[in-house]
């Protein structure tokens, strides 16, 4: 999966157009699979390049299909960018149409593997955008990437990266003052799904998912059941639902600790394999409200 860019690109290149060949379209749009992706690339690109995103706020990744409109979209984009390291599993099959045509660039195969987390030791975490450090050196793999796909446009690619960079970084010092005032046995974040490894590694959490890395599978009773045990075991004031995944397996975890005794409250909704809607529709926005969620939860006593 790591390497599925270097795939796509190598068969597009094989199969690309001649230089000088009108284009299907005047101005083609650029099409990214998340809503997380199009922000980095309408960060990046010029403002004259259209991005659309197949993913609205609220979509999960791992469960989406590809519809009739995102084929047609695919099919007429300039260039493609997915997040891969298995988060769109099935669009796939429609990627790997898509690059026999035009490039398709997999964000996610470009990081630095020795900064991936490898839960079981062989399939990579996909949800690295939760540490927006991590993040600032992805959107700067791809930034050198579309630079080399888009060689007009390197130097302008190039500035707005340094620009993306700074104020990732700055959000990356904001987090990590706004969370370093939590006491350390309050850094339990116990979410929907497996999407925060990257975030507590970054921020100093301990981090726990109802569900697995991907949604797909459905979490057993006998997870649940040791998870509301560490709830009750560590008193632990607040879990979080997500935008992106249903509330049933969290609120079944809630139920289990109030038969326990232990009151344990909703900490609020993350976003976490989408953007929010507005105002939280960007990046930026979407990763304060997750930091400042966490915190305020957190950071409040039990009743
Ligand atoms: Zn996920």
């Amino acid at each position: 999966m790591r390497y599925l860019c270097f795939l796509l690109l190598a068969a597009w290149a094989c199969t690309k157009q001649p230089e000088n060949r009108p284009a299907a379209s005047p101005s083609p749009p650029a099409v990214a699979t998340t809503s997380i992706l199009a922000d980095a690339l309408r960060q990046l690109l010029p403002d004259s390049i259209e991005v659309v995103a197949l993913m609205g706020p609220g979509v999960d990744p791992h469960l989406y299909k590809p519809t009739p409109a995102d084929l047609q979209r695919l099919q007429q984009a300039r260039l493609v960018v997915s997040h891969g390291l298995g988060l769109e599993g099935r669009l796939l099959e429609a990627l790997q149409a898509t690059a026999r045509r035009r490039p398709v660039v997999e964000a996610g195969g470009l990081v630095d593997e020795t900064l991936l987390i490898y839960p079981d030791r062989q399939t990579p975490d996909p949800h690295l955008w939760h540490d927006a450090g991590l993040w600032r050196e992805s959107t700067y793999a791809l930034a050198d990437t579309l630079a080399r796909l888009l060689p007009e446009l390197a130097e302008t690619l190039r500035r707005r990266a340094d620009r993306l960079a700074d104020s990732l970084g700055a959000l990356d010092r904001w987090a990590k003052d706004e969370l370093g005032s939590l006491p350390a046995d309050r850094r339990l974040l116990v979410t929907a799904h497996d999407a925060f490894a990257y975030f507590g590694r970054a921020y100093g959490f301990e981090v726990h998912g109802v569900q697995g890395l991907s949604t797909t599978a459905e979490a057993g009773l006998h997870d649940v059941q040791q998870l509301i045990d560490l709830l009750v075991a560590r008193r632990v004031p607040a879990v979080f639902v997500e935008s992106s995944v249903p509330r049933r397996s969290v609120e079944a975890v809630l139920e289990g600790c109030r038969k326990r005794g232990h009151v344990c409250r909703l900490g609020g909704e993350l976003h976490s394999d989408a953007l929010g809607a507005p105002p939280d529709d960007s990046y930026a926005a979407t990763f304060r409200h997750n930091v400042a969620t966490i915190a305020q939860a957190l950071r409040t006593p039990q009743p």
